[in-house]
């Protein structure tokens, strides 16, 4: 990429994360993603941790997480932080499931300051307001706002957030402008079965673990914003800096899922093929190399030097 550490604006020693869900087994788009990760870790002096984002208990299954680090030590991807050494000292703060004491510290930091409120709202009841149109974010028009609902009248909690526009750096698209008042609206903390929910479990945790940069596919732009306004509200001082790449799509332009049997890494392992084969041929998904030529998880910086 030609830039310098100090082009990029990353403090000495920065700190970016892989975080998979354990929600299915690793596929093509995963590999893109730790290569971005590992590359730019490994090209500009970073550190790697491995988080486990299993904050939907309803999805998340522990073969999933058993595969998931299985894979990633297959592909020959080592995290510096991560579960694994956690395991191994007794202690899973890397892994959202055990992390609930610090999401629970963080609403009251926030409900102390009155910036939390109970939600009794449906998915049909938003709609009924704001309409549901394919494909678009549903903004919640803020009707429970002002009804000071007793925590207890539902396990959702919302937190407010202002109205100012969010303008960030992209490493890879430049600068960006965010509205999150007018793409969502208050945001959703805790659903209505009582779990975490992914803005609020992943804005806690890159501020506990100090991560400073962000490196995810472009489907969650639109969270950042969110994140970052969420993130001062719990007093993140620290820039977060954020890259988010293209995605390795199918022919008809579909995102990939975790259920990809063509692209389950998986399946290309029982196929026969080597890391070094998925690796290339991932890295060629998206562009980083004219051809789909082998590359090893330990040479993925050249494409970020
Ligand atoms: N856990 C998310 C996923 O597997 C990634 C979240 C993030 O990078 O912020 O897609």
């Amino acid at each position: 990429m030609g830039h310098t550490l100090d082009l990029l604006k990353l403090p000495a020693g920065w700190r970016t994360r892989f975080a998979p869900a354990p929600t299915g087994f690793l596929h093509l788009g995963h590999v893109v993603n730790a290569i971005y990760v590992w590359g730019m870790a490994r090209a500009h002096d970073g550190r790697v941790v491995l988080r486990v984002e299993d904050h939907d208990q309803s999805r998340c299954r522990p073969e999933y997480e058993r595969a998931l680090l299985d894979d990633l030590d297959w592909l020959g991807f080592a995290p510096d932080e991560g579960p694994t050494d956690e395991y191994r000292a007794g202690a899973n703060a890397l892994r959202q499931s055990d992390n609930g004491w610090r999401y629970a510290a963080a609403i009251t930091a926030l409900e102390l300051r009155g910036l939390v409120y109970t939600c009794q709202c449906s998915r049909g009841d938003i709609a009924r307001v704001v309409g549901d149109r394919p494909n678009e974010e549903m903004r919640y028009p803020g009707t429970c706002r002002a009804a000071a609902l007793a925590p207890d009248a539902s396990l959702q909690r919302r937190v407010r957030l202002g109205d100012d526009p969010e303008r960030f750096f992209d490493l890879l698209r430049g600068p960006q402008e965010q509205h999150p008042a007018a793409q969502c609206g208050d945001l959703l903390v805790r659903d209505r079965l009582g779990q975490w929910t992914y803005q609020f479990a992943v804005t806690v945790d890159d501020l506990d673990q100090r991560i400073d940069l962000v490196i995810r596919g472009e489907d969650l732009l639109a969270s950042t914003g969110r994140q970052r306004a969420l993130a001062r509200l719990l007093g993140r001082r620290r820039p977060l800096h954020v890259m988010h790449h293209p995605l390795v799509r199918h022919a008809d332009g579909a995102k990939l899922s975790k259920s990809a049997g063509d692209t389950g890494v998986r399946e290309l392992r029982a196929q026969g093929d080597t890391a070094e084969a998925v690796i290339g041929r991932a890295a060629h998904a998206v562009g980083l190399q004219p051809t789909p030529a082998p590359c090893a998880a330990a040479d993925v910086a050249r494409f970020f030097a």
